[in-house]
């Protein structure tokens, strides 16, 4: 027998690169996505709560019977549950309650105990993240195996996961030859990481942030303020504050992308290349549509398929709730 692994782990990392053939059409350039959707609890996400929860295990924080405690717009909860409960940890996970029921329902029914609370500004002491961090303080002297903040956004182990993961990967898939990666940010760890990596082998790698509208990132890469206008249906990404994850990311520009813009594509992969992608994924897309055709014809640009669609159904296919929002849907509903 050879690479057997046992353990949920073992399917975290190592993703394919994926030609996505309508916009590497449409620009002339070379558009693929890291297959992240892949990975063993079905986002991109999987690779933060592993390097998150390996930091809180070298830094003695947690053992065996610990619990781990988190906000999170549901992908890295889903993450740090299935790692969790490979390793031996209990996981709380604070959500807002706007999210969508499939990521809550996933959660639920992996055994992490779920708490939702009414979304808040960051500022407010009602913020998910802030609750969370509460909690793991107020749960600390209940469990002699550790209770642990993953502070995903703060705990820069998350970007260095991507550092010694996605960026070395998707530079050894492309063989070097790569002129621009594209992505949004959430808590900024994959943008970050890869891009450090990606600079650091060759400078002139251009990269851009696709920031979806109501999030205040693009307005801080392009003028140097972080402002917002208007809203979107995705999750997961978009920020009102520089994290201490994002702030050591190596950023070009940036892009700010519309719903009508990026649900198109995402509808347009379904019916014409079988990809069947989550919400950040048409942001991400729209990116690197718009980054090939700065660049020019014939340039290679990478971006990241996070998730797939099925934790977005109650959004992405509801045509009553697409309509409210005067947004597109897909033809065939
Ligand atoms: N897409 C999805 C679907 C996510 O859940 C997240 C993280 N919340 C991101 C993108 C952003 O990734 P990061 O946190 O590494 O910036």
């Amino acid at each position: 027998m050879k690479n057997t692994q046992n353990n949920f782990i073992a399917g975290i990392g190592n993703t394919p690169l994926i030609k996505l053939s309508g916009p590497s059409e449409l620009t002339k350039c070379n558009i693929y996505g890291k297959a992240e959707y892949l990975n063993a609890g079905g986002s991109v996400k999987d690779r933060a709560a592993l390097a998150l929860i390996r930091d809180a295990e070298e830094k003695k924080l947690i053992s065996k019977g610990g619990t781990i405690v988190e906000g999170t717009a549901g992908n890295t909860g889903i993450g740090l549950c299935h790692i969790g409960n490979s390793l031996g940890y209990k996981t709380i996970i604070v959500m807002n309650e706007n999210q969508t029921q499939e990521k809550k329902d996933t959660l639920i029914n992996i055994g992490a105990e779920l708490r939702l609370v009414p979304p808040k500004p960051y500022k407010d002491n009602g913020n998910y993240v802030k609750v969370a961090g509460r909690l793991a303080k107020e749960l600390k002297n209940t469990n002699n195996q550790g209770v642990v903040w993953a502070n995903q956004f703060d705990n820069t182990a998350n970007a260095k996961g991507h550092y010694k993961s996605t960026g070395p990967e998707i530079w050894e898939q492309t063989e070097g030859k790569i002129d621009g990666f594209v992505c949004s940010s959430g808590t900024g760890g994959t943008i970050a990481g890869v891009s450090n990596f990606l600079k650091e082998k060759n400078k002139n790698v251009k990269i851009y942030l696709s920031d979806p509208r109501g999030s205040s990132l693009y307005n801080y890469i392009e003028n140097g303020e972080l402002k917002s206008e208007g809203g979107s249906i995705t999750e997961g990404i978009g920020s009102s504050r520089i994290t201490a994850n994002f702030a050591e990311a190596k950023i070009d520009g940036a892009f700010s992308i519309d719903d009508h813009e990026s649900l198109p594509i995402l509808y347009n992969l379904i019916k014409n290349e079988g990809l069947s992608l989550g919400t950040s994924c048409g942001v991400n897309i729209a990116g690197a549509i718009r980054l090939a055709k700065k660049l020019g014809p014939g340039k290679t640009i990478i971006t990241i398929l996070c998730d797939r669609s099925d934790r977005y159904q109650s959004k992405l296919f509801n045509k009553k709730f697409l309509i409210e929002k005067k947004l597109p849907y897909p033809s065939w509903l």
